[in-house]
C-alpha cells in the first residue's frame, strides 16, 4: 500500500475527473491526502470525503499565497503555473469548524511561509507581507494543537524565517510525537536534522526523479523521517514530465527513494506507508 500524503484533488485541473482519478488510484493500492490551500479548497477538500470512503482524507489551511490578491506565477523545474490569488482574512473558526465536520480531516494545511510569491518590490510592503504570513502561519500552528492534528508546512524560500517559528512552537508547547511535516522539502541534510530534532517529518515529491539536489539529504535521513507525496497536479515525476500529475505517480517518487537508499522497494512500501498511517493517526 501506499498513500500520496499531499496532493490536490480539490483544485480545478481535476475538475472534470476527480473521481476517476481518485478511483484509479485506490484501485491500485493508493490512498491519498487531498490539502486544501483556502477555506474555498478547504472545504472542497472535505466534500470530496463524502463521495470517497477509507482511503480518502483531508487536509484544512489557508496557505500563505492567500494572504494577497496576486497573480501567481511559475515557469521553471516546479512546472508551469499561472493564476490570480484572492485575498482571504484567516478565520480561525472556519478552519475549526471544517477540521470538526469529517473525522477524516486528519492534518491542518498546507500552512506556512511563501517568499517567492510576494508580489511586490517595495521593502515596506515585503515586510509586511511576510509578518503577516508569519502570524497567520503561527495562528495555524496554535490550531493545529488545540485540535491535537499534524501541521503540513509549505515552504518557498523561507526557511530561515520558518525554522525559528517551528522551534519555538516547539518550545512552548510539549508533543509526545512527531506533529508536523515539511512538504515538498528543499533544503539539505543539515537543515533537516534541524526539523527532525524538533518532532518534525520532510517530505518528497516527484521533483527527485528527476533533480538530484536532494539525492545526498534522502541517503542521510532515516526512512522512518521521510514521507512521499505528488502534490499533484504540479510536480509530475519521471516519466510523466509535462503532463498532469496525480496521486498513483507516487510510486514514482518511492521507487527513486528505495534506489537512492538502495533499500529493497517493498520495504520502502511498507515503511512509508506505516509511518505516514501513524503520523496521521489513520
Ligand atoms: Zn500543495
Amino acid at each position: 500500500m501506499f498513500i500520496d500524503t499531499h496532493c490536490h484533488l480539490n483544485f480545478k485541473d481535476f475538475k472534470d475527473d476527480y473521481y476517476q482519478v481518485a478511483k484509479r488510484a485506490l484501485d491500485d493500492q493508493v490512498e491519498m491526502i487531498v490539502v486544501g490551500s483556502e477555506v474555498k479548497t478547504s472545504q472542497r477538500a472535505v466534500d470530496l470525503l463524502d463521495e470517497f470512503g477509507k482511503g480518502v482524507y483531508a487536509a484544512v489551511g489557508l496557505h500563505p499565497i492567500h494572504l494577497q490578491d496576486i497573480l501567481v506565477k511559475n515557469n521553471n523545474e516546479n512546472g508551469k503555473y499561472e493564476f490570480r490569488s484572492k485575498k482571504e482574512d484567516y478565520s480561525e473558526e472556519d478552519y475549526f469548524n471544517l477540521a470538526k465536520s469529517n473525522k477524516r480531516v486528519v492534518a491542518i494545511g498546507e500552512i506556512g511561509l511563501d517568499y517567492y510569491h510576494i508580489g511586490s518590490d517595495v521593502d515596506s510592503e515585503i515586510k509586511k507581507i511576510k509578518n503577516l504570513q508569519q502570524e497567520v502561519f503561527y495562528r495555524q500552528l496554535e490550531l493545529s494543537k488545540k485540535l491535537d492534528l499534524p501541521a503540513i508546512v509549505h515552504c518557498r524560500e523561507a526557511h530561515d524565517d520558518l525554522f525559528p517559528i517551528l522551534q519555538d512552537f516547539y518550545k512552548r508547547n510539549s508533543f509526545k510525537k512527531e506533529w508536523g511535516v515539511i512538504h515538498c522539502f528543499s533544503g539539505d541534510y543539515d537543515l533537516a536534522k534541524k526539523y527532525f530534532e524538533i518532532g518534525l517529518k520532510i517530505s518528497f515529491t516527484g521533483l527527485v526523479t528527476f533533480v538530484k539536489d536532494w539525492d545526498e539529504v534522502i541517503k542521510k535521513s532515516p526512512l522512518q523521517k521521510i514521507m512521499i507525496e505528488t502534490d499533484s497536479p504540479y510536480l509530475s515525476p519521471e516519466p510523466h514530465r509535462g503532463k498532469r500529475n496525480e496521486p498513483i505517480y507516487v510510486k514514482e517518487v518511492a521507487k527513486k527513494i528505495a534506489n537512492i537508499k538502495a533499500l529493497d522497494f517493498f520495504t520502502v512500501e511498507n515503511e512509508l506507508y506505516q509511518q505516514s498511517k501513524t503520523f496521521f493517526s489513520l
